[in-house]
């Protein structure tokens, strides 16, 4: 399909509020029906915080493309671009029957505007869906390396001394049960990374009651999580979220030739507990969920990493009024969105593409 915008780079904002903003500009120029649901913080500017919804196509669709931006806070400059990308290039314009679009904007408003991963709950929204009720999965590798993970001092012999026990964990265990131990979610230490929470937060409520008004209606869902920090530089990996075994890995490896999963180790991820789509299943269990991550590669992984745990030490340590504090914040922001246009044009073609296959998906399959 012809795509009417002469430039993909224009298209991501610099800021949440300008995301906002061009998103609401975006969708009311594409017809869609806006809603908007207001956070009770503010930004660091003193700006209101709100999730914004877009909605195109007939309000009793039983089929819906959803694509959520900003799950991940620091994330969504990528996210907002796209979603706003989309809305301008007319790839909603000529919907087939029975078919809807709901675009979520920030549903971790916070952690857009703040530009950290988490929620004003320090919540890492993606590991936050699970049934706080029932006990959460331990992390044994982020107890014994907890110190060295969420120091209580940010220095470069600091840091010395933590790279050491993480390459002897390593050398003990892999890299890759590393990565696992650092990021697939803990739910005990609530001032450190990637932490799940204790109850589900305004932003996982928020996408549940987003959710909810459609549960009698849709019945089949497209599911795209908008999501940066993995990969190399610019390349979107579409990795499934569904296990092994589960009969949507089946229709997304259908709908994506090129799909990896966590579970097998063809993704840059480990497998995560409490992942988004869990609202989508818990919500409208009557619906067919296809569900993928759309995640662009940034930096390295290790200073992907690094960004986190030193914007982690800073909000809990630190102070973001000073120079060490505005460092480690632009270096959190370059670790997921590499402000640069190639990168910007690689991410815009790419979500174009995946934006055609999984509607392509969702109406002829
Ligand atoms: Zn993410």
């Amino acid at each position: 399909m012809a795509v009417k915008i002469s430039s993909p780079a224009a298209v991501f904002p610099g800021t949440f509020a300008e995301g906002r903003q061009r998103f609401r500009e975006a969708a009311s120029a594409a017809g869609a029906t806006l809603a908007s649901r207001a956070n009770p913080e503010r930004g660091p500017d003193g700006g209101d915080l709100s999730t914004e919804t877009a909605w195109l196509g007939p309000k009793d669709a039983s089929r819906l493309f959803f694509a959520q931006a900003g799950t991940h806070g620091a994330e969504g400059f990528c996210g907002s671009g796209i979603e706003t990308g989309w809305l301008q290039s007319g790839i909603f314009e000529q919907l087939p029957p029975d078919t809807a679009v709901l675009l979520v904007h920030a549903i971790n408003p916070y952690g857009f505007a703040w530009v950290r991963r988490v929620t004003e709950d320090n919540i890492d929204l993606n590991r936050n869906f699970v049934d706080h009720g029932k006990p959460t999965p331990d992390n044994p590798g982020y107890r014994e390396l907890r110190n060295s993970i969420c120091p209580d001092e940010w220095s470069r012999e600091g840091e010395n001394r933590n790279r050491a026990q993480f390459q002897a964990y390593a050398g003990k265990h892999g890299a890759w049960a590393l990565q696992a131990a650092i990021t697939q979610g803990q739910y005990f230490d609530n001032e450190g990374v990637f932490y799940g929470g204790k109850a589900a937060g305004w932003s996982n409520r928020t996408m549940r009651a987003i959710l909810k008004p459609h549960s009698d209606h849709v019945r089949k869902i497209a599911f795209i999580d908008l999501h940066t920090g993995l990969g190399p530089y610019g390349y979107g990996e579409i990795i499934c979220n569904h296990l092994a075994g589960d009969p949507g890995t089946a229709r997304v490896k259908d709908w994506y030739n090129d799909a990896t999963a966590t579970d097998d180790g063809t993704s840059t991820s480990t497998v995560v507990t409490g992942d988004t789509q869990i609202a989508i299943t818990d919500t409208i269990p009557e619906a067919e969920v296809t569900g993928v991550t759309l995640e662009y590669g940034t930096l390295p992984l290790e200073e992907m990493l690094l960004a986190v745990r030193a914007d982690n030490w800073l909000h809990v340590h630190g102070d973001l009024e000073n120079a060490k504090g505005k460092e480690i914040k632009s270096q959190i922001r370059a670790a997921f969105y590499p402000d640069k246009d190639d990168w910007k044009k690689m991410v815009f073609d790419r979500a174009i593409d995946v934006a055609e296959r999984a509607m392509k998906g969702l109406t002829q399959s």
